[in-house]
């Protein structure tokens, strides 16, 4: 199959990562936890496009930086599992593990694993590329058209209302700049970059789109621009490490709190040895009490290590609880993780260089609170995820907001 992605754009791609590492970008990255078959449209993939942009200008314009917008889109179905099993009502089924593998319906049928859906996984994530690439250069996501990316809800709901005064902002600002001679076909306010990523679990599958660059002869995986390592598979003499060195791709791996200092050094040693700026970020997923215990004590031992990475905060896999027979996230737990993560780099003289979320262009109900006041009873009416809870859109503007606030001061 031809490759989705081309390795100049991961080159680019890296550089932004690197600005990142430094404060003069911010990183923000947002998707479902899986992506489905069932949930695939058109509608769908505009709406996650969407929100992303209109996150993005509140974080450049509150905040004052660029910010790199890259989707946990076009490839994110493959999902690690805590448990082979799962069971219900007395009856043990193998685990779903995404859509490129099983099906999530409770049947015995729809969890034995079928090769077909690699294939089909392959040419969503085409399909799904190809519409974001032309939301991008098409026109969709120029600067002018700030006031017309509205949602549903923009009126009604506060984060909505802030929006929109946002957008006003802006709007003023590019008719003064077109006034002072910036041309309207300019293609900063045209277009835009948008970057897509997703989870580098499925080992067989990464390297059936891995293929040697004619430019560099550098080896890339081309299945997506940023691939991450996941908490339950960086063990530092496993598989996926040793896949992921041998890529040029810009890379992530998430940390918990069960991550050691001198561990961290040794796996940054082995993911970036030239430690080449933007080639590796450190996705921090601890929950929100642990990071005042635990980041400083990283941050610190990469620091001495004089190694260089980026560090990101994915505030959604540390927070997650039971409720109603649910699986959610509270908003405020969410908000608290990313201000300790944050707090912490600000006391350490270290960057924040970004966020990384479970989100969804839709009005769903799977995460509680925010300023749309989702309550415990609430979680059945519209709760959608194949796997875990996402902000919706409402609550992902806010935590816009609010990352726009902390990167002002
Ligand atoms: C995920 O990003 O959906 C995920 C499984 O994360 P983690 O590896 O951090 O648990
Ligand atoms: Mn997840």
């Amino acid at each position: 199959m031809p490759p989705l992605i081309f390795a100049g754009e991961c080159r680019n791609l890296q550089a932004k990562l690197a600005a990142c590492a430094t404060g003069e970008a911010f990183w923000l990255q947002g998707g479902d936890c899986a992506e489905s078959f069932s949930h695939f449209s058109a509608n769908r993939i505009r709406d996650s496009f969407r929100v992303l942009l209109q996150m993005a200008v509140v974080m450049i314009y509150g905040g004052g930086i660029p910010v790199v917008k890259v989707g946990r889109l076009a490839g994110q179905f493959a999902k690690p599992r805590s448990a082979d099993m799962e069971t219900i009502d007395g009856i043990a089924l193998p685990s779903y593990r995404g859509d490129i593998i099983n099906g999530s319906e409770f049947t015995a049928d729809a969890r034995i694993p079928d090769p077909r859906r690699l294939v089909k996984a392959y040419n969503q994530s085409a399909a799904t590329l190809n519409l974001l690439r032309g939301f991008s250069s098409g026109g969709y996501a120029g600067l002018q058209r700030v006031m017309q990316w509205n949602l549903d809800f923009m009126g009604r709901s506060d984060e909505g209302q802030q929006y929109l005064e946002l957008a006003g902002q802006v709007d003023d600002a590019i008719q003064f700049m077109t006034a002072c001679g910036m041309s309207p076909d300019n293609p900063l306010m045209n277009e835009t970059d948008f970057y897509v990523s997703h989870e580098a679990l499925l080992l067989d599958y990464e390297a059936a789109l891995t293929r040697e660059d004619s430019t560099t002869g550098l080896w890339y995986d081309c299945s997506g621009h940023f691939l991450w390592i996941g908490e339950r598979t960086r063990q530092l003499d496993g598989a996926h490490l040793e896949f992921a060195r041998g890529i040029a791709n810009p890379l992530g791996v998430k940390v918990s709190q069960k991550m050691e200092p001198s561990e961290l050094v040794s796996l940054i040693a082995t993911l970036n040895p030239e430690n080449t700026p933007g080639r590796l970020a450190v996705i921090v997923r601890m929950g929100a009490d642990q990071v005042h215990k635990k980041l400083p004590g990283l941050v610190r031992a990469v620091q001495q290590a004089g190694q260089t990475v980026t560090w990101i905060s994915d505030p959604m896999h540390g927070n997650t609880e039971s409720c109603n027979g649910y699986k959610t996230r509270r908003y405020d737990r969410v908000r608290a993780e990313v201000e300790a993560f944050f707090d912490v780099h600000e006391a350490l003289g270290t960057v924040p260089g970004g966020v990384h979320l479970e989100m969804t262009g839709d009005n769903v109900t799977e995460c509680l609170g925010g300023g749309s006041s989702i309550e415990a009873t609430d979680l059945e009416s519209r709760y959608h995820t194949f796997c875990d809870p996402r902000l919706n859109a409402e609550q992902a503007l806010e935590m816009s907001f609010f990352v726009a606030s902390r990167l002002r001061r």
